[in-house]
């Protein structure tokens, strides 16, 4: 685990300095108007910001596997981090010519214990999945809070999974193409997402149909506090 962590560090740190100096290029090239460099310079940059998150998901796997992803126990100010996800989602999907809906149909309390950083990345994963395997249509997020327990449901209406596959999906580097199908990823997101469920004691299930659409359910505990601590 410690060799995993520097050898993360080694690879990032000159990796970082290749994206940052890409995207430097690049706005210089789009402001000088070089088309010639700029899709080289986008391919450069694009695959940069791959392998960085290729290799930050390689790392989380690698916690999870050795047992040492320690959970925080944070007071997360729930509605909080929904109101910034749909903000940040909301944008996403309408980039992509695509409606996104948030429901929350019961009173959230004001604040909740669970780790918050864990609880970010799962909802990112599948939302980022819901906009990225849908070209037209609808994303939503809804969240029913009841008796302690939350359920996050990510609908939306994409390309679907085939039955057979649904159990694929959620291994590492499995990935679904349909032929002539371009999408990135690293195959590693679901993996991560049942996983840090999974240790947060939690359930996550989906239910998909061809051509017409998925739905992830996320179901957690996240115990309501009356009041921060000081
Ligand atoms: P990736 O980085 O390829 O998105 P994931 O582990 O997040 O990897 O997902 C694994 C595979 O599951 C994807 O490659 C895709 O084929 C399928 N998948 C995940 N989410 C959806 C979705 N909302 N609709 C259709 N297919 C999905």
């Amino acid at each position: 685990s410690q060799f995993l962590a520097n050898m993360s560090h080694e690879l990032r740190t000159p990796l970082n300095a290749i994206i940052g100096y890409s995207e430097l290029l690049l706005e210089e090239a789009e402001d000088d108007g070089m088309d010639s460099m700029i899709q080289d310079l986008k391919r450069i940059t694009d695959s940069g910001n791959h392998l960085l998150t290729l290799i930050n998901d390689i790392l989380d796997l690698s916690k999870i596997e050795a047992g040492r992803l320690d959970l925080h126990r944070d007071q997360v100010r729930i509605g909080l981090l929904m109101e910034q996800l749909v903000t940040m989602f909301r944008l996403q999907a309408e980039e992509k010519g695509l409606a996104f809906d948030y429901h929350c149909p019961h009173p959230l309390p004001e604040l909740v214990t669970t780790d918050e950083k864990r609880l970010r990345q799962i909802l990112i994963n599948l939302l980022s999945n819901a906009i990225k395997y849908t070209d037209q249509g609808s994303v939503s997020l809804t969240l029913r809070y009841r008796s302690q327990v939350a359920e996050f449901t990510v609908r939306d209406t994409g390309e679907g999974i085939a039955a057979e596959n649904i159990e694929r999906i959620f291994r590492p580097f499995e990935r679904i193409r349909n032929p002539g199908q371009s999408r990135t990823g690293t195959g590693l997101g679901l993996t991560i997402t049942r996983l840090l469920t999974e240790i947060m004691g939690g359930d996550i299930s989906v239910e998909s149909e061809p051509g017409e659409g998925s739905v992830f359910k996320v179901s957690l505990m996240l115990s309501s506090l009356h009041s921060a601590s000081p």
